[in-house]
C-alpha cells in the first residue's frame, strides 16, 4: 500500500486518502487550500468544522442553496462578518459533505490556522 503525506505535521501514513477542501472568500479575494489528511487528523479537522460551521446542501451545479447576504460570525455572532468560509469534506466511501460559515475579521484567524490557509 502506498505511503501518503499528511499535511498536519507532515508525517507519512499508510491508508486511504481522505481530504478536506477549505476556502475563505471576501469580495473578490479568495484563499483556498486542500488538506490531504491521515484518518486521525481528518477526524480532528472534521470535528472543528462540525463544531463551528453549518452543513449546507449544494446542488448538481455546485450552487449553494444559501442566502449569502445574511449571516453572523460563527464565533461572536457579529453581523460584521465579511468572510465566507467553506469546507468540503471527502471521507472514505461517503458522500461529500459541505459546510459554510461566516466570520468577522477577528475570527478569521482561528479558521485560517485550522485550514492552514495562506492569506
Ligand atoms: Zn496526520
Ligand atoms: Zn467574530
Amino acid at each position: 500500500m502506498a505511503l501518503f503525506p499528511c499535511v498536519a505535521g507532515n508525517h507519512k501514513y499508510v491508508g486511504p486518502q481522505q481530504s478536506v477542501y477549505l476556502a475563505a472568500l471576501n469580495g473578490t479575494f479568495a484563499a483556498r487550500s486542500k488538506q490531504r489528511l491521515c484518518p486521525e487528523h481528518l477526524a480532528d479537522l472534521g470535528k472543528w468544522i462540525e463544531d463551528h460551521m453549518e452543513k449546507i446542501a449544494v446542488d448538481n451545479e455546485m450552487h449553494v442553496q444559501l442566502d449569502f447576504d445574511h449571516g453572523t460570525c460563527y464565533e461572536c455572532d457579529s453581523t460584521e462578518a465579511p468572510w465566507q468560509l467553506f469546507a468540503n469534506v471527502y471521507r472514505l466511501k461517503q458522500p461529500q459533505v459541505d459546510y459554510y460559515a461566516r466570520s468577522c475579521s477577528t475570527h478569521l484567524e482561528p479558521f485560517r490556522q485550522t485550514a492552514r490557509l495562506e492569506l
